[in-house]
Protein backbone atom coordinates (compact mmCIF):
# COMPACT_ATOMS: atom_id res chain seq x y z
CA UNK A 1 0.00 0.00 0.00
CA UNK A 2 2.56 1.93 0.66
CA UNK A 3 4.31 2.08 -3.03
CA UNK A 4 4.24 6.00 -4.02
CA UNK A 5 1.51 6.92 -1.57
CA UNK A 6 1.83 8.38 1.82
CA UNK A 7 1.63 6.79 5.42
CA UNK A 8 -1.37 9.15 6.54
CA UNK A 9 -3.22 8.21 3.33
CA UNK A 10 -2.65 4.64 3.76
CA UNK A 11 -3.56 4.57 7.90
CA UNK A 12 -7.03 3.99 7.14
CA UNK A 13 -7.06 1.53 3.98
CA UNK A 14 -4.37 -0.66 6.24
CA UNK A 15 -6.42 -0.76 9.11
CA UNK A 16 -10.07 -2.02 7.44
CA UNK A 17 -8.22 -4.20 5.42
CA UNK A 18 -6.31 -5.88 8.49
CA UNK A 19 -9.41 -5.91 10.41
CA UNK A 20 -11.08 -8.00 7.55
CA UNK A 21 -8.39 -10.26 6.76
CA UNK A 22 -6.35 -11.34 9.46
CA UNK A 23 -4.91 -14.30 7.79
CA UNK A 24 -2.53 -15.30 4.93
CA UNK A 25 -5.16 -17.86 4.10
CA UNK A 26 -8.08 -15.80 5.07
CA UNK A 27 -7.09 -13.80 2.27
CA UNK A 28 -6.05 -16.07 -0.42
CA UNK A 29 -9.66 -17.42 -0.69
CA UNK A 30 -11.62 -13.70 -1.50
CA UNK A 31 -12.06 -13.21 -5.09
CA UNK A 32 -10.58 -10.13 -7.37
CA UNK A 33 -13.45 -7.77 -7.01
CA UNK A 34 -13.41 -8.33 -3.24
CA UNK A 35 -9.67 -7.06 -2.55
CA UNK A 36 -9.99 -4.22 -5.42
CA UNK A 37 -13.16 -2.72 -3.55
CA UNK A 38 -11.12 -2.27 -0.27
CA UNK A 39 -8.38 -0.60 -2.18
CA UNK A 40 -10.67 1.59 -4.05
CA UNK A 41 -10.04 5.10 -4.04
CA UNK A 42 -5.88 4.24 -3.09
CA UNK A 43 -5.06 4.08 -6.34
CA UNK A 44 -2.57 1.55 -8.40
CA UNK A 45 -4.56 -1.07 -8.45
CA UNK A 46 -1.73 -3.65 -9.68
CA UNK A 47 -0.43 -3.51 -5.96
CA UNK A 48 -4.11 -5.66 -4.79
CA UNK A 49 -3.97 -7.58 -7.90
CA UNK A 50 -0.46 -8.45 -6.62
CA UNK A 51 -1.01 -8.68 -3.21
CA UNK A 52 -3.23 -11.85 -3.51
CA UNK A 53 -1.29 -13.20 -6.94
CA UNK A 54 1.60 -13.85 -3.95
CA UNK A 55 -0.96 -14.68 -1.30
CA UNK A 56 -2.65 -17.70 -3.60
CA UNK A 57 1.04 -18.64 -3.77
CA UNK A 58 2.21 -18.44 -0.50
CA UNK A 59 -0.67 -20.42 0.89
CA UNK A 60 -0.10 -23.13 -2.43
CA UNK A 61 3.35 -23.40 -2.69
CA UNK A 62 5.27 -22.27 0.46
CA UNK A 63 2.95 -23.40 3.14
CA UNK A 64 1.72 -19.97 4.13
CA UNK A 65 5.40 -18.91 4.96
CA UNK A 66 7.33 -16.16 3.23
CA UNK A 67 10.66 -17.56 1.60
CA UNK A 68 13.42 -16.23 3.66
CA UNK A 69 16.00 -15.97 0.46
CA UNK A 70 16.28 -13.17 -1.74
CA UNK A 71 15.74 -15.09 -4.93
CA UNK A 72 12.78 -17.27 -3.75
CA UNK A 73 11.52 -13.68 -2.52
CA UNK A 74 12.20 -12.48 -5.75
CA UNK A 75 10.10 -14.57 -7.83
CA UNK A 76 6.50 -13.20 -6.02
CA UNK A 77 4.12 -10.81 -7.75
CA UNK A 78 4.72 -7.83 -7.58
CA UNK A 79 7.98 -7.93 -5.62
CA UNK A 80 11.11 -5.97 -7.08
CA UNK A 81 14.58 -5.28 -5.19
CA UNK A 82 13.89 -3.07 -2.88
CA UNK A 83 11.05 -5.14 -1.29
CA UNK A 84 12.62 -8.56 -1.01
CA UNK A 85 15.41 -6.46 1.22
CA UNK A 86 12.88 -4.94 3.26
CA UNK A 87 10.76 -7.72 3.98
CA UNK A 88 14.05 -10.15 4.48
CA UNK A 89 15.55 -7.39 6.56
CA UNK A 90 12.55 -6.69 8.72
CA UNK A 91 11.07 -10.20 9.12
CA UNK A 92 14.45 -11.96 9.19
CA UNK A 93 16.71 -9.77 10.53
CA UNK A 94 19.07 -10.17 7.80
CA UNK A 95 21.90 -8.25 7.20
CA UNK A 96 20.89 -6.31 4.16
CA UNK A 97 19.64 -3.00 3.36
CA UNK A 98 16.35 -1.17 1.79
CA UNK A 99 16.94 1.24 -0.54
CA UNK A 100 14.44 3.77 -0.87
CA UNK A 101 14.75 7.67 -1.59
CA UNK A 102 15.13 8.46 2.13
CA UNK A 103 17.92 6.39 2.10
CA UNK A 104 19.29 7.34 -0.67
CA UNK A 105 19.80 10.57 -0.03
CA UNK A 106 21.42 10.26 3.68
CA UNK A 107 23.83 8.37 2.51
CA UNK A 108 24.43 11.05 -0.65
CA UNK A 109 24.51 13.83 1.75
CA UNK A 110 26.80 11.77 4.46
CA UNK A 111 29.80 11.41 1.68
CA UNK A 112 28.66 14.49 -0.21
CA UNK A 113 28.24 12.69 -3.47
CA UNK A 114 25.52 12.53 -6.10
CA UNK A 115 23.32 9.49 -5.52
CA UNK A 116 24.03 8.58 -8.76
CA UNK A 117 27.68 7.85 -7.87
CA UNK A 118 27.03 5.76 -5.20
CA UNK A 119 26.85 2.16 -5.25
CA UNK A 120 24.36 0.88 -3.18
CA UNK A 121 24.25 -2.87 -4.46
CA UNK A 122 28.34 -2.49 -3.13
CA UNK A 123 27.01 -1.25 0.23
CA UNK A 124 24.13 -3.98 0.54
CA UNK A 125 26.96 -6.76 -0.30
CA UNK A 126 29.04 -5.06 2.47
CA UNK A 127 26.52 -5.10 5.25
CA UNK A 128 25.92 -8.62 4.70
CA UNK A 129 29.87 -8.66 5.83
CA UNK A 130 28.63 -6.89 9.24
CA UNK A 131 29.33 -3.61 7.59
CA UNK A 132 27.17 -1.72 10.59
CA UNK A 133 28.56 -3.74 13.44
CA UNK A 134 24.46 -4.82 14.45
CA UNK A 135 22.65 -7.89 15.14
CA UNK A 136 19.82 -5.81 15.08
CA UNK A 137 19.34 -5.48 11.22
CA UNK A 138 15.44 -5.44 11.58
CA UNK A 139 16.15 -2.01 13.12
CA UNK A 140 18.80 -0.97 11.37
CA UNK A 141 16.86 -0.67 8.20
CA UNK A 142 14.05 1.17 9.95
CA UNK A 143 16.37 3.83 11.40
CA UNK A 144 17.83 4.66 8.16
CA UNK A 145 14.11 5.15 6.78
CA UNK A 146 13.19 7.36 9.47
CA UNK A 147 16.73 9.25 10.20
CA UNK A 148 16.18 10.21 6.37
CA UNK A 149 12.58 11.28 7.02
CA UNK A 150 12.71 12.80 10.57
CA UNK A 151 16.45 14.08 10.61
CA UNK A 152 18.38 14.22 7.25
CA UNK A 153 15.00 15.86 5.55
CA UNK A 154 14.71 16.46 2.09
CA UNK A 155 14.48 20.56 2.88
CA UNK A 156 16.22 22.00 5.70
CA UNK A 157 18.27 18.57 7.24
CA UNK A 158 18.30 19.27 11.05
CA UNK A 159 21.82 19.14 10.66
CA UNK A 160 22.17 20.87 14.15
CA UNK A 161 20.73 17.42 16.15
CA UNK A 162 22.52 15.46 13.83
CA UNK A 163 23.94 12.22 15.79
CA UNK A 164 26.41 12.49 12.33
CA UNK A 165 27.22 16.00 12.10
CA UNK A 166 30.92 15.53 13.53
CA UNK A 167 31.60 12.90 10.52
CA UNK A 168 29.33 14.36 7.57
CA UNK A 169 30.95 15.60 4.20
CA UNK A 170 27.99 17.43 3.84
CA UNK A 171 28.08 19.93 6.50
CA UNK A 172 31.98 20.05 5.90
CA UNK A 173 31.92 20.96 2.60
CA UNK A 174 31.43 24.42 0.75
CA UNK A 175 30.53 22.49 -2.33
CA UNK A 176 27.56 21.09 -1.39
CA UNK A 177 25.87 18.41 -3.91
CA UNK A 178 22.09 19.30 -4.37
CA UNK A 179 20.06 15.94 -3.61
CA UNK A 180 16.40 17.52 -4.15
CA UNK A 181 14.65 15.93 -7.08
CA UNK A 182 12.22 17.02 -8.28
CA UNK A 183 9.54 14.74 -10.27
CA UNK A 184 8.82 15.32 -14.01
CA UNK A 185 5.53 15.91 -14.25
CA UNK A 186 3.74 14.74 -17.38
CA UNK A 187 0.44 16.05 -19.52
CA UNK A 188 -1.88 13.96 -21.16
CA UNK A 189 -4.64 14.99 -23.49
CA UNK A 190 -7.35 12.90 -23.41
CA UNK A 191 -10.80 13.41 -24.80
CA UNK A 192 -14.04 11.46 -22.77
CA UNK A 193 -16.87 10.24 -24.18
CA UNK A 194 -19.84 9.18 -22.28
CA UNK A 195 -23.13 7.48 -23.74
CA UNK A 196 -25.66 8.20 -21.25
CA UNK A 197 -29.65 7.41 -21.24
CA UNK A 198 -32.83 9.39 -19.75
CA UNK A 199 -32.58 7.00 -16.30
CA UNK A 200 -29.26 8.78 -15.06
CA UNK A 201 -26.62 5.90 -16.59
CA UNK A 202 -23.84 6.28 -18.06
CA UNK A 203 -22.12 3.30 -20.09
CA UNK A 204 -19.11 2.21 -19.05
CA UNK A 205 -16.51 -0.79 -20.07
CA UNK A 206 -13.54 -2.43 -18.65
CA UNK A 207 -11.87 -2.30 -22.06
CA UNK A 208 -9.94 0.54 -22.14
CA UNK A 209 -6.18 1.21 -23.53
CA UNK A 210 -5.06 3.11 -20.50
CA UNK A 211 -2.30 1.13 -18.31
CA UNK A 212 -2.84 2.94 -15.08
CA UNK A 213 -6.56 2.33 -15.30
CA UNK A 214 -6.56 -0.95 -16.92
CA UNK A 215 -9.50 -3.56 -16.35
CA UNK A 216 -11.92 -0.65 -14.31
CA UNK A 217 -14.79 0.32 -15.67
CA UNK A 218 -14.85 3.47 -17.60
CA UNK A 219 -16.44 5.25 -20.52
CA UNK A 220 -14.52 5.70 -23.74
CA UNK A 221 -11.40 7.06 -23.50
CA UNK A 222 -9.25 8.36 -26.09
CA UNK A 223 -5.88 10.44 -26.46
CA UNK A 224 -6.20 13.13 -28.00
CA UNK A 225 -5.01 13.23 -32.05
CA UNK A 226 -5.63 15.04 -35.54
CA UNK A 227 -9.11 13.84 -35.97
CA UNK A 228 -12.26 15.98 -34.88
CA UNK A 229 -14.36 14.67 -32.53
CA UNK A 230 -17.78 13.52 -34.64
CA UNK A 231 -20.31 15.52 -34.67
CA UNK A 232 -22.68 13.37 -32.76
CA UNK A 233 -21.01 13.84 -29.63
CA UNK A 234 -21.73 17.10 -27.50
CA UNK A 235 -18.76 19.03 -25.59
CA UNK A 236 -19.68 19.56 -22.47
CA UNK A 237 -16.44 21.15 -19.92
CA UNK A 238 -12.56 20.98 -20.17
CA UNK A 239 -11.52 20.48 -16.88
CA UNK A 240 -7.91 18.70 -15.27
CA UNK A 241 -7.38 15.42 -13.09
CA UNK A 242 -3.96 14.47 -11.65
CA UNK A 243 -3.08 10.97 -10.83
CA UNK A 244 0.31 10.99 -9.39
CA UNK A 245 3.07 12.48 -11.73
CA UNK A 246 0.69 12.65 -14.78
CA UNK A 247 -1.49 16.08 -15.16
CA UNK A 248 -4.60 15.11 -17.23
CA UNK A 249 -6.32 17.25 -19.08
CA UNK A 250 -9.27 16.20 -20.19
CA UNK A 251 -12.50 17.21 -22.68
CA UNK A 252 -15.19 15.69 -22.07
CA UNK A 253 -18.38 14.80 -24.38
CA UNK A 254 -21.94 12.95 -23.69
CA UNK A 255 -24.63 11.83 -25.69
CA UNK A 256 -27.89 10.54 -24.87
CA UNK A 257 -28.75 7.03 -26.60
CA UNK A 258 -30.06 3.71 -25.78
CA UNK A 259 -27.48 2.09 -27.91
CA UNK A 260 -24.39 0.99 -26.63
CA UNK A 261 -21.39 -0.78 -27.72
CA UNK A 262 -21.64 -4.68 -26.52
CA UNK A 263 -18.52 -4.87 -24.35
CA UNK A 264 -20.28 -1.19 -22.27
CA UNK A 265 -22.56 -1.66 -19.21
CA UNK A 266 -24.99 0.53 -17.88
CA UNK A 267 -24.55 1.98 -14.76
CA UNK A 268 -26.38 4.42 -12.45
CA UNK A 269 -24.86 7.86 -11.61
CA UNK A 270 -25.97 7.03 -8.27
CA UNK A 271 -24.74 4.28 -7.19
CA UNK A 272 -22.33 3.31 -4.94
CA UNK A 273 -22.36 -0.21 -4.93
CA UNK A 274 -20.50 -0.76 -7.77
CA UNK A 275 -16.28 -1.01 -8.14
CA UNK A 276 -15.75 2.40 -9.84
CA UNK A 277 -12.50 4.39 -9.35
CA UNK A 278 -12.21 7.58 -8.17
CA UNK A 279 -11.00 8.46 -11.97
CA UNK A 280 -14.59 7.76 -13.22
CA UNK A 281 -16.87 8.75 -9.94
CA UNK A 282 -15.05 12.46 -10.99
CA UNK A 283 -16.71 11.97 -14.44
CA UNK A 284 -20.01 10.93 -12.75
CA UNK A 285 -20.62 14.38 -10.73
CA UNK A 286 -19.19 16.46 -14.09
CA UNK A 287 -22.59 14.69 -16.40
CA UNK A 288 -24.58 14.46 -13.34
CA UNK A 289 -24.95 18.73 -13.81
CA UNK A 290 -26.54 17.29 -17.44
CA UNK A 291 -29.84 15.71 -15.26
S1 LIG B 1 24.72 16.32 9.39
FE1 LIG B 1 22.98 17.06 8.25
S2 LIG B 1 23.36 16.49 6.11
FE2 LIG B 1 24.78 15.31 7.42
S3 LIG B 1 23.71 13.38 7.73
FE3 LIG B 1 23.23 14.69 9.44
S4 LIG B 1 21.31 15.73 8.86
FE4 LIG B 1 22.19 14.83 7.00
Amino acid sequence: MLQQTQVKTVIPYFRKFIKQYKSLESLSKVSESQILKLWEGLGYYSRARNLLATTRLLVKKYDSKLPNNLQEIKKLPGVGNYTANALLGFIYNKPTLAIDGNVKRVFARYLNKLESKINFEKLISLNKKNLFATNRNSDLIEALMEFGALICKPKDPKCSQCCLNKSCRYLKSPKKINTEKRKKVKIMDFNIFCYLNKRKQIALTKKNEISFLKNFNLPLIKKVNNNSVSKDWRFLKNYKNSISNLNLNINLYYKFSNKIPKSYNWYSLNSNKELIPSFTKKIFSQVSTLF
